[in-house]
């Protein structure tokens, strides 16, 4: 068993496999011609004719060497947002802008996700300036909350000049009705509080509805996004979105903090050195808004990584796996 995972995870694959998180970037420059590439890597164990079984086990040997860092780093990501894993960064200590895009925007469906091309922003952090390429979606978060997923995350993929990457992710959870406010208490009536207590036949009042912290309203962003979501449910399709205003969106980064970490690309090839920028902040969704982007994207969505500097999940399972088939040759029928 042992041997035959590690040859899953080494044995190169001719299939040819392109970055959709670093799409745009110098990792996977964009098709001339206006076309939109369709990724051919997956996010199931399903083995397709040609190509291999598709998922994120088997990334490595879909193209290697080139995405052998997918099995064997130790910067992977995404992770789970513990204590102890990152730093915290106030939001206003970051300065992002990002363009209006009052025409709309090219929106794409490349297979692995749906994806934005924006028209320019920049990000200012650290004593480093990088260009806004692109942002795209994922469902369900790939980033874990402290052990909780969330809805759906949104991904905003900055370069440098220097070609570093780094990536802002925001979760976005199912926006609901901000609750209302509990009545306030009536005022405390000693007289009649006795006379009450005396009668011990005073109903117990029903406590205040649970107050939600993570309750949202519905981005104006991302519902007008994804009103033509629909228009782009075949892999390679493109549509133009309606206007887009990028304010709400950058209003709601500074009014958080991220969470910074030095983590990889969550999609092949997998490459190291991406500062993370996890956003404490929330983006909402309505729930039949959440159904239309479900029913295009489906699913894409790596699983947790260790945290950074643990060995690959991916070399523990084959190391395990290895001693395990020479235990069985050293005890035959055991
Ligand atoms: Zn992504």
């Amino acid at each position: 068993m042992g041997l035959t995972l590690q040859a899953l995870v080494l044995v190169a694959s001719a299939t040819r496999v392109f970055a959709s998180c670093a799409h745009g970037t110098f990792l996977s420059p964009r098709a001339e011609g206006g076309t939109v590439e369709v990724k051919t890597f997956g996010y199931s164990g399903t083995i397709c004719p040609n190509i291999g079984m598709q998922g994120p086990l088997n990334w490595a040997a879909l193209e290697a060497p080139a995405n052998s860092v997918c099995a064997t780093g130790t910067k992977q990501s995404p992770i789970d947002m513990v204590d102890g894993v990152f730093t915290v960064i106030p939001g206003t200590d970051v300065q992002i802008t990002v363009n209006d895009m009052p025409d709309g925007a090219e929106f794409e469906n490349l297979g692995t996700t749906v994806e934005v091309i924006t028209q320019g922003g920049t990000l200012d952090v650290g004593g480093k300036q990088f260009e806004l390429q692109q942002f795209h979606f994922h469902l369900p978060s790939e980033h874990l909350d402290n052990g909780t997923s969330q809805a759906m995350e949104m991904h905003m993929v900055w370069q440098s000049a220097a070609q570093e990457l780094a990536v802002i992710g925001v979760y976005i959870a199912i926006a609901d009705a901000v609750p209302p406010a509990a009545p306030a208490p009536a005022k405390r009536d000693n007289k009649i509080l006795c006379s009450r207590l005396n009668r011990r036949q005073e109903a117990v009042p029903p406590p205040p509805p649970p107050t939600t912290a993570a309750a949202v309203p519905p981005t104006t962003l991302l519902e007008t996004i994804f009103s033509v979501v629909d228009q782009i449910a075949v892999p390679g399709t493109k549509v133009t979105t309606p206007p887009l205003a990028m304010g709400e969106v950058v209003d709601v980064l500074r009014a958080g903090a991220f969470q910074v970490y030095d983590g990889s690309l969550t999609t092949p090839p997998c490459s190291e050195g991406v500062a993370w920028h996890v956003s404490t902040a929330r983006l909402g969704v309505a729930p039949a808004t959440l159904a239309r982007a479900r029913d295009v994207i489906g699913f894409n969505s790596r699983y947790p990584q260790n945290a950074p500097g643990q060995p690959n999940i991916l070399m523990i399972s084959a190391m395990g796996s290895a001693v395990a088939a020479i235990v069985d040759v050293a005890a035959p029928g055991a």
